[in-house]
C-alpha cells in the first residue's frame, strides 16, 4: 500500500439549499502522511470530506488526489475509503468475511480474499477473531474490523469521520496510539476529522483548524499550540488565557498591549499596528509564581487549585474578575496558593493576535 497526496485548489461547498457550508479553500495533505481537520461541530469537515470522497462535488475548484483531478469520478473510482463513527459492520458474517467483502466486488479470488483478510487482520492485531461474528468483539476490536475492511481494497487515502467518538475514554485513548500505529505501518494518507483537539493533537503529524466554513490555520501539532496565527485557533487548541487590549506600540517583531488589567509586552506575529484592537494569549504553563525581572506582571487573587496527577492548576481572578489560570508541575511543595497576587510571564511567551471569534 502506499499513500497519495491531497489538494484542495480554491473549493467552495454550497449545499443545493444554498447554505455555504465551506468558503474557498486551499489545502495540501502530504502523500501518507497523518492529517487531521478539527473543528468544532457544524464547522464543515464532514463537507469537505464528504467532497474528497466523491459524495459531494464542490460548487467551484478541484479537488486532486495524487495530482489527479477527481471532478465527475463517483466515490468508488476515487483511491479514498471512508470510516464512520457507526461501522456498519455484517453482524451476520464473520470477521474475516467483513474484512473480505469489498475484495468479492473486485473480483478477487476467494483464496486470495482470505489470506489478504487475514494478513489485514494480523495489522490490527486481531488475527485470531476471524471466525468471530463482529458482534462477539469488544468496541475496539469491532473498529480495528473496519479499519481492515476499509484497508483491504487498498485505498491511498482514508478518510476518517470521527471514529472513535462512539468508544469510552479509555477504549478511545487506546484507540490513538493503535491508528497511528496502524498508519506508520501502512504509509496510506489518513485524513481524520475531530472536533476534539486531545485527539488531533495525540495523533497527527499535521493539522488544520477550521471554524465557519474556513480553515484558520494549517501546522505541526506543536506549530499550531506554539504560534497560533488566529483567536480561534488560540483558543480552540489548548487552553489558554485571554487578555482584550489595544495596540500602544510597535517594535520589530514585539508590540505594547494596553489593557485594563496593565501594560504588557508580546510577540507580534501578525504585525498588528498602532491602535489596533488585540486579544493578547498566555498558555496556563507560561504562567510563573514567581515572576523574573523582564516579566510581564498580572495582579491576581486566588480562586481554587484543581490537582490533575503530574500537574496542578491555579486558578486565579484577575483585578477586573477575568479567569486566569497556571499550570505547574506538582513538585510536591505544599506552597499555599491562597497568599499568591501575582503572576509573572515572559514577553516571548506572550502572543499578541488580531481580537476574532474565540472557541467556546
Ligand atoms: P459535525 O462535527 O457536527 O459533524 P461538521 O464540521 O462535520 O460538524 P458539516 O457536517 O460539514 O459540519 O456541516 C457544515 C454545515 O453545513 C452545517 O451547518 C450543516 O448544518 C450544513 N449542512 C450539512 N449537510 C447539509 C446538506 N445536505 N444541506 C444543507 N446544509 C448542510
Amino acid at each position: 500500500m502506499h499513500g497519495k497526496d491531497i489538494r484542495l485548489e480554491a473549493v467552495g461547498i454550497t449545499y443545493p439549499n444554498g447554505f455555504r457550508a465551506v468558503e474557498p479553500t486551499d489545502l495540501e495533505i502530504r502523500a501518507g502522511e497523518f492529517f487531521s481537520i478539527l473543528g468544532p461541530s457544524g464547522c464543515g469537515k464532514t463537507t469537505i470530506l464528504r467532497t474528497i470522497s466523491g459524495f459531494v462535488e464542490p460548487s467551484e475548484g478541484r479537488v486532486l488526489i495524487g495530482g489527479e483531478d477527481m471532478a465527475g469520478r463517483a466515490p468508488d473510482q476515487r483511491p479514498t475509503a471512508l470510516i464512520f463513527q457507526n461501522l456498519a459492520l455484517f453482524p451476520l458474517m464473520s470477521v474475516r468475511d467483513n474484512v473480505a467483502f469489498g475484495l468479492e466486488a473486485r473480483g478477487v479470488s476467494k483464496r486470495e480474499r482470505r489470506a489478504r483478510a487475514q494478513e489485514l487482520l494480523e495489522l490490527v492485531a486481531l488475527g485470531d477473531q476471524a471466525e468471530k461474528k463482529p458482534t462477539e468483539l469488544s468496541g475496539g476490536q469491532r473498529q480495528r474490523v473496519a479499519i481492515a475492511r476499509a484497508l483491504a481494497v487498498e485505498p491511498a487515502v482514508l478518510l476518517l469521520d470521527e471514529p472513535l467518538s462512539a468508544l469510552d475514554l479509555k477504549l478511545r485513548q487506546h484507540m490513538r496510539a493503535e491508528l497511528r500505529a496502524i498508519q506508520k505501518k501502512t504509509g496510506v494518507t489518513f485524513l481524520y476529522i475531530t472536533h476534539d483537539q486531545s485527539e488531533a493533537l495525540a495523533m497527527s503529524d499535521r493539522i488544520a483548524v477550521m471554524n465557519k466554513g474556513k480553515i484558520e490555520q494549517v501546522g505541526s501539532c506543536d506549530e499550531v499550540y506554539s504560534d497560533p496565527l488566529t483567536a480561534f485557533a488560540a483558543s480552540f487548541v489548548g487552553e489558554v488565557n485571554m487578555i482584550p487590549g489595544t495596540i500602544k506600540s510597535v517594535i520589530p517583531d514585539m508590540a505594547l498591549v494596553e489593557s485594563a488589567l496593565g501594560t504588557f509586552t508580546a510577540r507580534n506575529p501578525r504585525g498588528l499596528k498602532v491602535g489596533d484592537a488585540t486579544y493578547l494569549f498566555v498558555r496556563p504553563e507560561a504562567m510563573r509564581l514567581d515572576p523574573l525581572p523582564n516579566d510581564n506582571r498580572l495582579a491576581v487573587s486566588f480562586d481554587r487549585r484543581d490537582l490533575e496527577g503530574a500537574f496542578v492548576t491555579l486558578h486565579m481572578k484577575a483585578s477586573d474578575g477575568t479567569p486566569m489560570a497556571a499550570q505547574l508541575p506538582n513538585d510536591g511543595q505544599r506552597r499555599d496558593p491562597a497568599s499568591l497576587t501575582e503572576l509573572g510571564f515572559s514577553p516571548e511567551a506572550a502572543i499578541a493576535l488580531p481580537e476574532g471569534p474565540l472557541a467556546r
